[in-house]
């Protein structure tokens, strides 16, 4: 087995795909050089290190050496044959860029995936209550919205919790959004995530990320489309401020699968003249 990865900065996530590579006998690992992605297009946020401030390949590959001994090959145009030739299968972090290198390079070979991701998974701490809302059976298309909520949520790279969000008006999707930080999703990664000092709804404010709810409202003032009377889509119960957004915005109504209403959030929705409906999938 061979690994390829690539590694922008040292931490717990990627230290623990090394480990796995020890622990499955990977023979040799392929680390990706930035400088080699700087042609590909749809890589050009990783390119773009003034702000990204990532480690360079042989930086990594030099720290690395304190963690393994498992022989480590910069990927370039010179090496590059060395990985496509050979046979072995290929570990790899669950991410974009690995699935770029299958595609492009590596198609039909047996491949396995990592998760790097580091994620937090802190015990029920501060105060919360839950929503005080309606439940009821639902139409189909609320059923197949939500679902793609769903798997709009997956794309959130957020250490602390993966939101979607759609906004519908009139019957018809004007935009999907994820929990999605900015500028850059991997920053949380190189300086970490200010959310992740404090406890659950605490200082829910004190983040990177623009919320899921932000990106569909934001994204149908884009289109020019009015939120007003429009119907919101959500994973999880809205943070305070994002049931101010959705109230000044004349959202009616709000369908979520899950959550928490922090300071009062769903009476305060309520009081907007805002219909909260939770939806058990
Ligand atoms: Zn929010």
């Amino acid at each position: 087995m061979i690994a390829i990865c690539y590694i922008p900065v040292i931490h717990q996530g990627y230290l623990n795909f090394i480990r796995t590579c020890e622990d499955r006998g990977v023979s040799n690992i392929f680390l990706v050089d930035l400088e080699w992605l700087r042609p590909v297009e749809e890589f050009d946020y990783l390119v773009r290190k003034n702000s990204l401030h990532a480690l360079t390949a042989t930086d990594i590959k030099a720290a690395l050496k304190e963690y393994t001994n498992i022989p480590i090959t910069i990927l370039s145009n010179e090496t590059l044959g060395e990985m496509v030739g050979s046979t072995d299968t290929v570990l790899m972090p669950k991410e974009d860029l690995s699935t770029f290198l299958v595609e492009k390079y590596l198609g039909g070979r047996d491949i396995q995936y990592e998760n790097i991701f580091l994620r937090w998974n802190r015990e029920n701490l501060g105060e919360t209550k839950e929503p005080d809302v309606l439940a009821i059976d639902l139409p189909a298309f609320i059923t197949t919205t939500l679902h793609q909520v769903l798997v709009e949520a997956e794309k959130s790279a957020d250490w602390w919790r993966s939101v979607g969000a759609a906004l519908v008006k009139d019957g018809q999707l004007i935009a999907l959004a994820h929990n999605e930080h900015m500028p850059h999703e991997q920053l949380p990664n190189v300086f970490g995530d200010p959310r992740a000092l404090f406890k659950k709804g605490v200082n829910i404010n004190y983040g990177t990320a623009a919320h899921a709810e932000l990106g569909v409202i934001a994204e149908a003032a884009r289109k020019g489309v009015s939120p007003e009377g429009g119907e919101l889509f959500l994973t999880d119960f809205p943070c305070p401020y994002c049931a101010r957004l959705i109230a000044k915005a004349g959202v009616k109504k709000v369908y979520f699968l899950k959550g928490y209403a922090v300071l009062e959030g769903d009476e305060f929705l309520k009081g907007e003249g805002v219909e909260l409906v939770q939806v058990g999938l």
